[in-house]
């Protein structure tokens, strides 16, 4: 589905990436791991048309993504949950959920996938006519999920969604991303929780100072002596 072929990232005289090759199948969980600063998020910049490649071919069910607008990476069915959620706190948690809706104009299925996103997160149906703000972190992260499932997206590109959450919303969030891989959506989780996101992935790569050094299923990961060393504490 998304095939990522040695990818270089420059952010002026700085290389953030570094012959980046990385592909996701249909269907699959996919986890990029790394510490900070590896380039988790350039890697997720790039992929969302934000940022662009100095090098290297991204391709969308066989399609160059290169002179992609952000706008045509939603029609093509890419919709990115970004870091730090970036949700819009003086909206509506309604507000919220209907901008992910922005490109399309089929406004009765629109309401109708309104509904399904309250049934998935009912919190956010207890709360829809409040401002985002009043969200909790993880509230917040499930409105922010929410509105990037209201473009119908394929692939749904996740950065960091666990990040400042308590270790109850972090299972939450998990289970969700498990959900809405089994309704079919594909997903690219980055994340900086190795454990977490290993477990879930069908397969994973580990991104250390802008580079792949290992890549491999969740779970020869999740047990190999680097990954455990450098990211599980041993
Ligand atoms: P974190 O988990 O801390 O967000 P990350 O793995 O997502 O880290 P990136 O944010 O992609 O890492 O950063 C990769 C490298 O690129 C870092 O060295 C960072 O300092 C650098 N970088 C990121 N954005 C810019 C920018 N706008 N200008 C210059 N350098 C940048």
């Amino acid at each position: 589905m998304l095939q990522v072929e040695n990818l270089d990232v420059h952010y002026g005289a700085i290389q953030a990436l570094h012959t980046v090759s990385l592909e996701v199948r249909q269907g699959e969980i996919v986890s990029l791991i790394g510490a900070n600063g590896a380039g988790k998020s350039t890697f997720l910049k790039v992929l969302s048309g934000i940022h662009s490649a100095s090098a290297g071919v991204v391709t969308f069910e066989g399609q160059q993504t290169t002179k992609w607008t952000p706008q045509q990476y939603v029609k093509k069915g890419i919709a990115l949950v970004p870091e730090g959620r970036r949700i819009f706190k003086q909206m509506t948690v309604l507000e919220n959920i209907e901008l992910g809706a922005y490109l399309r104009r089929d406004h009765e299925q629109c309401k109708k996938d309104i509904e399904t996103i309250y049934e998935r997160f009912p919190i956010l149906f207890e709360r829809k006519h409040q401002n985002a703000a009043t969200l909790s972190g993880g509230e917040q992260q499930m409105l922010a999920i929410g509105r990037a499932l209201m473009s119908k997206p394929k692939l749904l590109l996740l950065d960091e969604p666990s990040m400042g959450l308590a270790p109850n919303y972090i299972r939450q969030v998990f289970e969700l991303i498990q959900e809405i891989n089994n309704d079919g959506t594909t997903i690219l989780l980055i994340e900086q929780n190795a454990k977490m996101a290993l477990s879930i992935a069908d397969r994973g790569y580990v991104l250390e100072v802008g580079k792949v050094v290992l890549e491999g299923s969740g779970a020869a990961l999740l047990n190999s002596e680097e990954v455990r060393e450098a990211y599980l504490g041993g």
